[in-house]
Protein backbone atom coordinates (compact mmCIF):
# COMPACT_ATOMS: atom_id res chain seq x y z
CA UNK A 1 0.00 0.00 0.00
CA UNK A 2 1.63 2.84 -0.81
CA UNK A 3 1.37 6.46 1.83
CA UNK A 4 -0.05 9.26 1.03
CA UNK A 5 3.20 10.96 1.63
CA UNK A 6 5.19 8.86 -0.61
CA UNK A 7 2.69 9.30 -3.63
CA UNK A 8 4.18 11.53 -6.30
CA UNK A 9 1.48 14.07 -8.17
CA UNK A 10 0.94 12.93 -11.26
CA UNK A 11 0.64 15.35 -14.51
CA UNK A 12 -0.16 12.31 -17.21
CA UNK A 13 -1.83 13.00 -20.57
CA UNK A 14 -4.03 9.94 -20.86
CA UNK A 15 -7.05 10.16 -18.61
CA UNK A 16 -7.69 7.92 -15.91
CA UNK A 17 -11.61 7.80 -17.02
CA UNK A 18 -12.72 8.05 -20.32
CA UNK A 19 -16.46 8.24 -21.53
CA UNK A 20 -17.31 7.33 -25.29
CA UNK A 21 -20.71 7.96 -26.40
CA UNK A 22 -22.19 6.39 -22.75
CA UNK A 23 -25.61 6.33 -22.75
CA UNK A 24 -27.18 4.17 -19.85
CA UNK A 25 -31.13 3.20 -20.18
CA UNK A 26 -33.35 1.70 -17.31
CA UNK A 27 -36.26 2.15 -19.51
CA UNK A 28 -36.13 1.97 -22.64
CA UNK A 29 -37.74 5.37 -24.12
CA UNK A 30 -36.25 7.68 -21.12
CA UNK A 31 -32.40 7.47 -20.89
CA UNK A 32 -30.81 8.21 -17.29
CA UNK A 33 -27.67 9.03 -19.56
CA UNK A 34 -27.63 9.56 -23.30
CA UNK A 35 -24.62 9.86 -25.71
CA UNK A 36 -21.81 10.77 -22.99
CA UNK A 37 -18.24 12.07 -23.67
CA UNK A 38 -15.98 12.96 -21.24
CA UNK A 39 -12.33 12.64 -20.36
CA UNK A 40 -10.91 12.70 -16.39
CA UNK A 41 -7.06 13.15 -15.94
CA UNK A 42 -5.18 11.85 -12.94
CA UNK A 43 -5.16 14.47 -10.75
CA UNK A 44 -7.87 16.34 -11.40
CA UNK A 45 -10.39 18.20 -8.76
CA UNK A 46 -13.73 17.98 -11.53
CA UNK A 47 -17.50 18.53 -10.20
CA UNK A 48 -20.28 16.65 -11.83
CA UNK A 49 -22.69 19.10 -11.75
CA UNK A 50 -26.57 19.29 -12.73
CA UNK A 51 -29.57 19.69 -10.81
CA UNK A 52 -32.21 16.41 -9.48
CA UNK A 53 -32.73 13.93 -12.18
CA UNK A 54 -29.98 14.88 -14.17
CA UNK A 55 -28.12 11.90 -14.33
CA UNK A 56 -25.44 12.16 -11.80
CA UNK A 57 -25.63 9.60 -9.72
CA UNK A 58 -26.28 6.79 -12.50
CA UNK A 59 -22.66 8.15 -13.72
CA UNK A 60 -21.13 8.21 -10.59
CA UNK A 61 -22.16 4.45 -10.22
CA UNK A 62 -20.71 4.13 -13.97
CA UNK A 63 -17.40 5.45 -13.18
CA UNK A 64 -17.92 2.91 -9.45
CA UNK A 65 -17.96 0.40 -12.12
CA UNK A 66 -21.12 -0.68 -10.20
CA UNK A 67 -23.31 -0.53 -12.98
CA UNK A 68 -21.79 -0.89 -17.01
CA UNK A 69 -23.11 0.89 -19.87
CA UNK A 70 -25.90 0.08 -22.06
CA UNK A 71 -24.03 1.10 -25.45
CA UNK A 72 -20.83 3.24 -25.60
CA UNK A 73 -17.32 2.32 -24.03
CA UNK A 74 -16.35 3.80 -20.54
CA UNK A 75 -12.47 3.29 -20.11
CA UNK A 76 -11.17 3.03 -16.70
CA UNK A 77 -6.93 3.44 -15.84
CA UNK A 78 -6.82 2.32 -19.96
CA UNK A 79 -8.63 -0.75 -19.66
CA UNK A 80 -12.31 -0.66 -21.39
CA UNK A 81 -14.57 -2.18 -18.50
CA UNK A 82 -17.45 -3.74 -20.44
CA UNK A 83 -14.24 -6.21 -21.67
CA UNK A 84 -13.20 -7.11 -18.32
CA UNK A 85 -13.71 -9.91 -16.13
CA UNK A 86 -16.07 -9.35 -12.68
CA UNK A 87 -13.13 -10.29 -10.99
CA UNK A 88 -10.95 -7.65 -12.91
CA UNK A 89 -13.45 -5.11 -12.21
CA UNK A 90 -12.85 -5.44 -8.64
CA UNK A 91 -9.31 -4.99 -8.82
CA UNK A 92 -10.33 -1.60 -10.40
CA UNK A 93 -12.96 -1.19 -7.90
CA UNK A 94 -10.35 -1.49 -4.89
CA UNK A 95 -8.56 1.73 -6.69
CA UNK A 96 -11.70 4.33 -5.76
CA UNK A 97 -13.06 5.53 -2.61
CA UNK A 98 -16.63 6.63 -2.50
CA UNK A 99 -18.10 9.46 -0.35
CA UNK A 100 -21.78 9.57 0.30
CA UNK A 101 -24.24 12.03 1.03
CA UNK A 102 -25.39 10.16 3.68
CA UNK A 103 -21.91 8.96 4.82
CA UNK A 104 -23.14 5.35 5.37
CA UNK A 105 -20.88 5.00 8.56
CA UNK A 106 -21.45 1.74 10.64
CA UNK A 107 -23.17 3.55 14.46
CA UNK A 108 -22.48 1.41 16.48
CA UNK A 109 -18.42 0.73 15.43
CA UNK A 110 -16.00 3.23 16.53
CA UNK A 111 -14.33 5.99 14.34
CA UNK A 112 -11.24 3.23 13.88
CA UNK A 113 -13.75 0.08 13.10
CA UNK A 114 -15.48 1.93 10.01
CA UNK A 115 -12.12 3.95 8.54
CA UNK A 116 -10.17 0.42 9.66
CA UNK A 117 -12.38 -2.30 7.82
CA UNK A 118 -11.27 -2.03 3.93
CA UNK A 119 -7.96 -2.47 5.53
CA UNK A 120 -9.45 -5.66 7.77
CA UNK A 121 -10.87 -7.07 4.90
CA UNK A 122 -7.46 -6.76 2.53
CA UNK A 123 -5.75 -8.98 5.43
CA UNK A 124 -3.85 -5.87 7.14
CA UNK A 125 -2.03 -7.07 10.94
CA UNK A 126 -3.47 -4.69 13.67
CA UNK A 127 -0.81 -2.52 14.19
CA UNK A 128 -0.18 -1.61 10.23
CA UNK A 129 -3.63 -0.86 10.35
CA UNK A 130 -3.74 1.31 13.61
CA UNK A 131 -0.73 3.23 11.46
CA UNK A 132 -2.66 4.15 8.41
CA UNK A 133 -5.55 4.44 10.21
CA UNK A 134 -4.17 7.50 12.39
CA UNK A 135 -2.42 9.10 9.34
CA UNK A 136 -5.99 9.27 7.49
CA UNK A 137 -7.86 10.67 10.08
CA UNK A 138 -4.62 13.36 10.42
CA UNK A 139 -5.08 14.10 7.27
CA UNK A 140 -8.87 14.75 7.73
CA UNK A 141 -8.62 16.61 10.75
CA UNK A 142 -9.36 14.22 13.61
CA UNK A 143 -6.35 12.74 14.74
CA UNK A 144 -6.14 10.63 18.03
CA UNK A 145 -10.28 10.30 17.49
CA UNK A 146 -9.93 6.27 16.62
CA UNK A 147 -12.06 5.28 19.80
CA UNK A 148 -14.88 7.61 19.40
CA UNK A 149 -18.11 6.05 18.71
CA UNK A 150 -19.24 7.55 14.93
CA UNK A 151 -23.18 7.81 16.30
CA UNK A 152 -21.73 10.74 18.74
CA UNK A 153 -19.78 12.71 16.47
CA UNK A 154 -21.70 15.92 14.10
CA UNK A 155 -23.05 15.15 10.54
CA UNK A 156 -19.40 17.37 9.52
CA UNK A 157 -17.12 15.20 11.64
CA UNK A 158 -18.86 11.63 10.42
CA UNK A 159 -18.48 13.09 7.00
CA UNK A 160 -14.72 13.66 7.65
CA UNK A 161 -14.44 10.29 8.52
CA UNK A 162 -16.15 8.61 5.74
CA UNK A 163 -13.73 10.44 3.96
CA UNK A 164 -10.75 8.90 5.81
CA UNK A 165 -12.39 5.50 5.07
CA UNK A 166 -12.41 6.36 1.73
CA UNK A 167 -8.53 7.48 1.83
CA UNK A 168 -7.40 4.95 3.44
CA UNK A 169 -6.59 2.20 1.16
CA UNK A 170 -4.95 5.06 -1.30
CA UNK A 171 -7.41 5.21 -4.05
CA UNK A 172 -6.17 6.68 -7.11
CA UNK A 173 -10.00 8.09 -7.45
CA UNK A 174 -12.28 9.63 -5.00
CA UNK A 175 -16.16 9.83 -5.95
CA UNK A 176 -17.87 12.12 -4.14
CA UNK A 177 -21.80 11.99 -4.84
CA UNK A 178 -23.22 15.17 -2.73
CA UNK A 179 -21.12 14.62 -0.02
CA UNK A 180 -21.87 18.10 1.65
CA UNK A 181 -25.43 17.93 0.48
CA UNK A 182 -26.71 16.87 4.57
CA UNK A 183 -23.74 19.91 5.98
CA UNK A 184 -23.85 23.19 7.14
CA UNK A 185 -21.71 26.03 5.12
CA UNK A 186 -18.62 25.23 7.97
CA UNK A 187 -18.26 21.74 7.31
CA UNK A 188 -19.03 21.78 4.01
CA UNK A 189 -16.16 23.94 3.70
CA UNK A 190 -13.97 21.47 5.39
CA UNK A 191 -15.22 18.83 3.20
CA UNK A 192 -13.52 21.12 0.40
CA UNK A 193 -10.14 21.73 1.79
CA UNK A 194 -9.68 18.19 2.49
CA UNK A 195 -10.86 17.34 -0.99
CA UNK A 196 -8.72 19.80 -2.67
CA UNK A 197 -6.04 18.79 -0.65
CA UNK A 198 -6.63 15.19 -1.58
CA UNK A 199 -6.84 16.05 -5.29
CA UNK A 200 -3.50 18.25 -4.86
CA UNK A 201 -1.61 15.00 -3.61
CA UNK A 202 -2.30 13.30 -6.74
CA UNK A 203 -5.60 11.57 -5.86
CA UNK A 204 -8.50 12.13 -8.67
CA UNK A 205 -11.00 13.41 -7.12
CA UNK A 206 -15.01 13.52 -8.72
CA UNK A 207 -17.54 15.44 -6.33
CA UNK A 208 -21.28 15.15 -8.03
CA UNK A 209 -23.26 18.51 -6.44
CA UNK A 210 -26.38 20.25 -7.40
CA UNK A 211 -24.98 23.19 -5.81
CA UNK A 212 -24.02 26.58 -7.83
CA UNK A 213 -22.99 28.37 -5.22
CA UNK A 214 -20.42 26.14 -3.89
CA UNK A 215 -18.59 25.70 -7.49
CA UNK A 216 -18.80 29.36 -8.11
CA UNK A 217 -16.96 29.39 -4.38
CA UNK A 218 -14.39 26.65 -4.70
CA UNK A 219 -13.68 26.88 -8.18
CA UNK A 220 -13.17 23.52 -10.63
CA UNK A 221 -13.80 21.85 -13.79
CA UNK A 222 -16.93 21.80 -14.58
CA UNK A 223 -18.91 18.75 -15.99
CA UNK A 224 -22.36 19.63 -16.71
CA UNK A 225 -25.60 17.80 -17.37
CA UNK A 226 -29.48 17.71 -17.07
CA UNK A 227 -31.65 15.41 -17.98
CA UNK A 228 -29.37 12.75 -18.91
CA UNK A 229 -27.36 15.02 -21.44
CA UNK A 230 -24.23 16.53 -21.07
CA UNK A 231 -24.72 20.46 -21.26
CA UNK A 232 -21.56 21.83 -20.96
CA UNK A 233 -17.79 21.52 -19.67
CA UNK A 234 -15.56 24.29 -18.51
CA UNK A 235 -12.21 24.40 -17.61
CA UNK A 236 -11.23 25.39 -13.74
CA UNK A 237 -12.81 28.65 -12.81
CA UNK A 238 -14.86 28.95 -15.29
CA UNK A 239 -18.76 29.07 -15.75
CA UNK A 240 -20.17 26.19 -18.17
CA UNK A 241 -22.20 28.86 -20.65
CA UNK A 242 -25.25 26.09 -20.29
CA UNK A 243 -25.06 26.49 -16.85
CA UNK A 244 -24.85 24.02 -13.80
CA UNK A 245 -28.28 23.36 -12.34
CA UNK A 246 -30.24 24.62 -9.70
P1 LIG B 1 -29.28 12.69 -10.10
O1 LIG B 1 -28.26 11.98 -9.28
O2 LIG B 1 -28.70 13.78 -10.96
O3 LIG B 1 -30.45 13.17 -9.29
P2 LIG B 1 -29.95 10.05 -11.12
O4 LIG B 1 -28.78 9.49 -11.80
O5 LIG B 1 -30.26 9.58 -9.74
O6 LIG B 1 -29.88 11.66 -11.17
O7 LIG B 1 -31.24 9.77 -12.01
C1 LIG B 1 -31.30 10.04 -13.41
C2 LIG B 1 -32.61 9.46 -13.95
O8 LIG B 1 -32.56 8.04 -13.94
C3 LIG B 1 -33.82 9.85 -13.16
O9 LIG B 1 -34.91 10.04 -14.06
C4 LIG B 1 -34.08 8.65 -12.28
O10 LIG B 1 -35.44 8.54 -11.94
C5 LIG B 1 -33.61 7.51 -13.16
N1 LIG B 1 -33.07 6.36 -12.41
C6 LIG B 1 -31.97 6.40 -11.63
N2 LIG B 1 -31.73 5.18 -11.10
C7 LIG B 1 -32.71 4.37 -11.56
C8 LIG B 1 -33.03 2.98 -11.38
N3 LIG B 1 -32.26 2.18 -10.61
N4 LIG B 1 -34.11 2.48 -12.01
C9 LIG B 1 -34.89 3.27 -12.79
N5 LIG B 1 -34.66 4.60 -13.01
C10 LIG B 1 -33.58 5.14 -12.40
Amino acid sequence: MQSRRTRKVVNSTKPLISLNRVSRFYKPDKPALFDISFDIFPGEFVYIAGPSGAGKTTLMRLMHLAEMPDTGALTFAGHDVSNLRRSAVSVLRRSMGVVFQDFKLIDDLSIFANVGLPLEVAGLSVSAMRSRVEEVLEQVGMPGRGADLTAFLSGGEQQRVAIARALVGSPSLILADEPTGSLDAYSANFVLDVLEQVSASGTTVVFATHDRMLMAARPHRVIAFEGGRLVGMSSKGTETAAGTGT
